[in-house]
């Protein structure tokens, strides 16, 4: 008893420590602090203090009073500065001096500033430097009242339960982990519309078999609400990835042939014909030889002849007009090859490459690795056009950033180059790296990643395995993870995930983690994944059952991916989901029902509802990806079209039906869905003309 009231008393002393060090925002649930914001607060203060009253509400049910400075004078109790207020200054914090993205928490007893540097842009836009205030918000939210963001929509939002709030002392300042923190999204934002960027899915959306148009608008703000809160985003010093050449040939064709790829003729176009059959963006029948794209109606579809040195003037030429029309400005010098593999054959850039590789060298490697030799290997060329071009400019600014990509056939990197660490190089595991991948393939990746940051050139990490899967429960979080805190610890200044398939219930361990990974990419694995777990309460174990059966599912299918896809027609990008059936026949999905079912009778009656919705979400999501599977199957056994027509139409109903849940981006899964058969069936639930989403919620 004696030992019981010393631990007591010392507990009780260590608290009245911490709340003399701290503020109090709430106690026993009623407001003990004011949210104090600038005078015309810009928007990024205000979406800001918007979050914060609202997740501290969500937790304790007090709404604390909001205040802009001018009126907040003589007001009782503790003071939450938010943004760049009067008082931020007279603290010592000048937010006019912050980097980009980056924040200062400062304060305890009485007042506690999170401040950033506000500008106008909207807190939703990606490329908003100006959003240290808002992630200093977010990072206060999860410190101290330890919210979690599982997926986008209310029930994804983890805000664990607090009577009493109060924040310890603070005095850091945090920049942003990365430059760029970036998952690409299907949308492009013009003016205040949301347009789609891919016709299949624009259709999808006009032909009724996605989300309802409200529903579409609902869920992008919240899978933009919450990507935000996740902090994705970039500095307005981000390195473009993109490909640098488009339009040069409409430009600069006629009277600068020399500059494009010479492509093969004679015995090397009978050999590339014989060993590597059809190349993408080189129809071989029509080469013979000359400057140029082989196909004049593909114009970008042409690489660039990057031996020739007045090509390389004319690029550093450009680049300081850009300079001069942008005074101020950051303006990279960008040489990120066209999307295309690179293919002149002239002498002068065959002369700078490294030997090839024989075809019985070439025949022992895996095929994903081998796709990066064909038709050969120019990776010291490129990296001596980088080179070259980034000393012709250093000469004009030393501190210019040339950005290039490791992509395709020039992804292998040659031994003992030396690179400036203002070369900037996007790493782009392209060809077979999709998940999950073989142990070979995995480590040749990790090889040619150690071997460029060897080079000493800076490194961002952009692959495009996340377009895979259809709708599928197709789960690779711990492969994904792995190679993802592997390029961190090996110097990745940036990542850039092209594209977001948006399954938030299917693949939720998945998406979680490649969000999660941008804020905390030290964190271990099973300690992330058990965050998303113990959201489910006592279903927890059942849900890491689920996902791990899955996992397990998704791994043995890789063993007989190449065969399945072939069979048929499919492809990874594109068409995953003609194969999905094959992936995924009926008893897979008995089986994780089984789990599931498991999940709900432990929450069964559980005091926390939320719970049983969570499980219950996981379950629609499984709903979802067995009914687009069970299509998949109609179309592969070529099925009455009558029978396919009932089938698209419980699965639209089904949409509709949970479209306010965030449990899959169903123009994603609309837009796979006509890639793959929208030839073969016409899919008209309820047509209706395609309009860009009007944003209203962005004023
Ligand atoms: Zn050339």
């Amino acid at each position: 008893m004696m030992l019981f009231l010393i631990i007591a008393l010392l507990t009780l002393g260590l608290c009245s420590q911490a709340i003399a060090d701290g503020l109090t925002w709430v106690e026993n649930g009623q407001p003990r602090a004011t949210v104090i914001v600038p005078d015309d607060a810009l928007p990024i203060a205000a979406y800001a203090t918007q979050e914060l009253v609202e997740h501290v509400r969500l937790a304790t049910g007090a709404t604390l009073p909001v205040m802009s400075e001018g009126q907040a004078g003589g007001v009782a109790g503790g003071r939450i500065y938010v943004g760049s207020t009067r008082a931020a200054k007279d603290a010592g914090i000048d937010t006019g001096a912050l980097g980009d993205e980056t924040f200062v928490l400062r304060g305890g007893e009485g007042a506690l500033y999170i401040a950033g540097r506000d500008g106008k842009g909207h807190p939703l836009n990606f490329n908003n430097p100006d959003s240290g205030t808002l992630w200093g918000v977010y990072e206060v939210l999860e410190r101290v009242l330890k919210v979690r963001w599982l997926w986008p929509g209310e029930l994804g939002t983890v805000v664990p339960h607090a009577d009493t709030v109060r924040s310890p002392s603070f005095d850091e300042t945090v920049p942003p982990r990365f430059q760029l923190r970036r998952i690409r999204l299907y949308d492009r934002w013009e003016g205040d519309n949301v347009y789609l960027a891919l016709t299949e899915q624009r259709d999808a959306q006009a032909k009724g078999i996605a989300f309802s148009e409200e529903g579409y608008a609902r869920y992008l703000r919240d899978q933009l609400v919450f990507m935000r809160r996740h902090r994705l985003g970039n500095t307005s010093r981000e390195v473009s990835t993109q490909h640098g050449f488009e339009g040069w040939w409409e430009r600069y064709g006629k009277e600068h042939p020399e500059w494009f790829q010479k492509l093969p003729e004679g015995e090397m176009l009978d050999e590339w014909q014989r060993r590597f059959g059809s190349m993408w963006g080189l129809p071989l029948d029509k080469a013979h030889g000359q400057r140029g794209p082989a196909d004049l109606e593909s114009p970008n579809l042409v690489s660039m002849c990057v031996s020739n040195v007045e090509l390389q003037r004319e690029i550093v030429r450009r680049w300081q007009e850009e300079r001069a029309k942008n005074p101020g400005k950051f303006v990279p010098l960008q040489l990120g090859e066209n999307d295309i593999s690179a293919y002149c054959t002239c002498d002068a850039c065959r002369a700078l490459d490294d030997p090839q590789p024989t075809e019985a060298e070439m025949a022992a490697m895996p095929p994903s690795v081998r796709g990066m030799y064909e038709p050969m290997n120019v990776a010291r060329r490129y990296v001596l056009f980088w080179k070259g071009v980034y000393d012709m400019a250093a000469e004009i600014d030393p501190d210019v950033v040339v950005t290039a990509l490791v992509y395709l056939n020039y992804f292998v990197c040659p031994d003992d180059v030396k690179l400036s660490k203002n070369i900037v190089l996007p790493f782009v595991p392209w060809g077979g790296w999709w998940f999950p991948r073989d142990p070979r393939e995995q480590e040749w990746v990790r090889d040619q990643w150690r071997q460029w940051q060897r080079t000493g050139a800076t490194l961002v990490y952009r692959p495009n395995y996340t377009w895979t899967g259809a709708g599928m429960p197709y789960v690779y979080a711990h492969q994904m993870a792995d190679i993802y805190q592997f390029a961190l610890r090996h110097g990745a200044d940036g990542f850039d995930f092209d594209m977001l398939n948006g399954q938030w219930a299917a693949n939720g361990t998945t998406l979680y983690l490649l969000h999660r990974l941008h804020e905390h990419p030290e964190m271990g694995v099973e300690e992330l994944l058990e965050e998303y777990y113990l959201a489910f309460g006592p279903a927890a174990p059942h849900v890491k059952a689920y996902f791990d059966y899955w996992e397990a599912h998704t791994t043995a299918n890789g063993l007989v991916a190449g065969e399945v896809m072939g069979r048929n027609k499919a492809n990874n990008l594109h068409t995953y989901l003609r194969a999905a059936h094959d992936f995924y026949p009926p008893e897979s999905f008995d089986r994780a029902e089984a789990i599931l079912a498991q999940a709900c009778k432990a929450v069964e009656g559980n005091d926390d509802p939320l719970y049983a919705r969570r499980v219950d979400f996981l379950a629609k999501g499984l709903a979802h990806a067995r009914l687009t599977a069970r299509l998949s199957a109609l179309f592969a056994e070529k099925a009455d079209p009558e029978r396919i027509r009932q089938q698209v139409e419980e699965l639209v109903a089904f949409r509709r039906e949970t479209e306010g849940l965030c449990i899959a981006d169903f123009t994603k899964s609309g837009g796979d869905e006509l890639k793959c058969f929208g030839d073969g069936f016409d899919f008209t639930i309820k047509p209706s003309p395609y309009k860009p989403v009007e944003m209203k919620w962005k004023k």
